[in-house]
C-alpha cells in the first residue's frame, strides 16, 4: 500500500505523542517528535549560556545552530530516543526548564526555518507520523491525514503532573497548569506558526477518550483516507 503522512497537531500535554507512537507502531510508519527538536536546540541554548529566563542571544544561537545536530535513534523500551550531537538528552528535554525554553526558542523565524527544514527532508519519502504543531499547517501542508487534538488545561495539566510524577518528579500541580497556559498562549500568539487548526484537519477533543478509544478512532481515519488509494 502506499504511504501517506500523518501529521498530529495540537496544544502541549494533550495526548500528541501517545497517539502519535501508537498510530506509527500499528502501521509500520517511523514517529517524529518534532517538539523534542526544539526542546534539543533549547537545551544547546542553555547549556551555551545563550539563554536564560528572560533574554535570549539571538546572534549567537543563529551563529551555531548548524552546529546542533539532532536524530532519533530506537531504545530499547521499542521506541525511539532524540540525540544531540551524539549524545542521549530524551530525559534531560523533559523538564520544565527545557520545556518553557523551547516555547521561547520556537518563537524564532531562523529557528523554526531551519527544523521546518529538517522536519520535511525527514517526511519525504512518505510513512511518517509527526506531532508538533504547525505540522498541517507549515511542514506538511499536504499530508494525506491531519488531526488536531485538544482537551482542556486542566485535563492536560494533570495528565503532565501524573506522568512527572510517575517519573520520580515532585512538581507542584498549579505550577504544570500555569506552564500550561503559558505554553498555550505563546503558542497562539507567536507571529511565526501560531498553532491553528489546518483547514483540513480533523478535530478531536480526547478529554474523555482512553488511549485505545483515541488509536481505534485513529485508525479508522487512516483506513478511510487509504482506502483506494492501494
Ligand atoms: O510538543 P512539546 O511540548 O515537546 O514542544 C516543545 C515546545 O516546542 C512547545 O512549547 C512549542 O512551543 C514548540 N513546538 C513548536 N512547533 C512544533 C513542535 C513544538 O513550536 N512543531
Amino acid at each position: 500500500m502506499k504511504k501517506i503522512n500523518i501529521a498530529i497537531d495540537g496544544y502541549s500535554s494533550c495526548g500528541k505523542s501517545t497517539l502519535a507512537k501508537g498510530l506509527a507502531k500499528a502501521l509500520g510508519y517511523t514517529y517524529i517528535d518534532s517538539g523534542a527538536m526544539y526542546r534539543a536546540v533549547a537545551l544547546y541554548a542553555l547549556r551555551n549560556g545563550w539563554m536564560n529566563e528572560t533574554n535570549i542571544d539571538e546572534e549567537a544561537l543563529k551563529k551555531h545552530l548548524h552546529e546542533i545536530h539532532i536524530s532519533f535513534e530506537p531504545n530499547s523500551q521499542g521506541g525511539q530516543d532524540i540525540y544531540l550531537n551524539g549524545e542521549n538528552i530524551e530525559k534531560e528535554i523533559r523538564s520544565l526548564e527545557v520545556a518553557n525554553a523551547a516555547s521561547r526558542v520556537s518563537t524564532l523565524k531562523f529557528v523554526r526555518e531551519e527544523l521546518v527544514r529538517r522536519q520535511q527532508q525527514m517526511g519525504k519519502d512518505k510513512g511518517v507520523v509527526m506531532d508538533g504543531r504547525d505540522i498541517g499547517t507549515v511542514v506538511f501542508p499536504d499530508a494525506e491525514l491531519k488531526i488536531f487534538l485538544t482537551a482542556s488545561p486542566e485535563i492536560r495539566a494533570q495528565r503532565r503532573f501524573d506522568e512527572m510524577k510517575s517519573k520520580g518528579e515532585n512538581p507542584s500541580y498549579d505550577e504544570v497548569l500555569s506552564n500550561v497556559r503559558e505554553r498555550d498562549y505563546r503558542d497562539t500568539n507567536r507571529a511565526e506558526s501560531p498553532l491553528r487548526k489546518a483547514d483540513d484537519a480533523i478535530e478531536l477533543d480526547n478529554s474523555n477518550l482512553s488511549i485505545e478509544g483515541q488509536l481505534r478512532w485513529a485508525i479508522d481515519m487512516f483506513n478511510k483516507i487509504t482506502k483506494g488509494n492501494e
